[in-house]
């Protein structure tokens, strides 16, 4: 069992059976969706997709209260060690390590990933996802911010994963229509839409991403409310 909470837009907080607490691309100060009567106890892992303000403005405060192990590709991980960040496990595409009982391998994605230093931008390396193969031989697809792409197929392929967060929201990333591609590709048994309604330029919906699909027999559209954990 994994319980999932959404914390708004492409924030995830992970709490595995054992106890361990992995948070995803944490926006938390600023960010309009964070539920407000939610707080943060525990970090174990820390995964960031990207340098953008919108997934790692919380990282350095979160590193610094819990101090966990941090993941991000490699020249992200520079920059957030050059922040205080004291375990900052840098990697890059193909690769896996291990967060806990969960193995975390990097996957590629159709994104930019400069970081906004006061009024520079600092190279971080590219954007990435992630699939989470957990104790129990589940594995996860946390797609970050996207465009679909056909080595999506290379994902299903190596790692099958039955449940895949993925953008939908257009603009910055996907819409539901490439989105629906994308579950054709990754063939997941359920799908969390993510990083839709923050903004009003963020314009896909859960149910325009399900009117998509819904000649794909086998995956569900499991729209998420941020603050109310779901167990998987
Ligand atoms: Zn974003």
């Amino acid at each position: 069992m994994l319980e999932i909470t959404w914390l708004g837009h492409g924030t995830f907080q992970l709490r595995l059976e054992s106890g361990e607490v992995l948070v995803l691309d944490p926006w938390i100060e600023g960010n309009p969706a964070y539920p407000k009567d939610h707080s943060i106890s525990r970090v174990d892992a820390l995964l960031i997709t990207h340098g953008h303000f919108d997934h790692i403005h919380g990282a350095v405060a979160l590193a610094k209260q819990f101090s966990p192990q941090v993941v991000a590709i490699f020249e992200t991980c520079l920059w957030l060690g050059s922040k205080g960040v004291q375990n900052a496990c840098g990697m890059n595409k193909g690769g896996s390590q291990k967060a806990g009982p969960v193995t975390v391998t990097m996957t590629h994605a159709v994104h930019s990933c400069g970081i906004q230093d006061g009024d520079q931008v600092i190279y971080g390396g590219e954007a990435c996802g992630y699939v989470l193969r957990l104790p129990d031989g589940r594995s996860i697809y946390f797609a970050g911010d996207t465009n679909v792409f056909s080595d999506m197929a290379l994902i299903q392929e190596l790692y099958q994963p039955e449940l895949a967060f993925l953008p939908i929201g257009d603009l910055y990333t996907m819409s539901a229509r490439e989105a629906a591609l994308a579950c054709r590709l990754l063939k997941p048994k359920k799908v969390i839409p993510m990083h839709f309604g923050t903004f009003p330029p963020l314009t896909g919906t859960p149910e325009q991403l399900a009117e998509l699909i819904r000649d794909l027999p086998g995956t569900e559209v499991w729209p998420l409310i941020p603050g109310q954990p779901v167990n998987w």
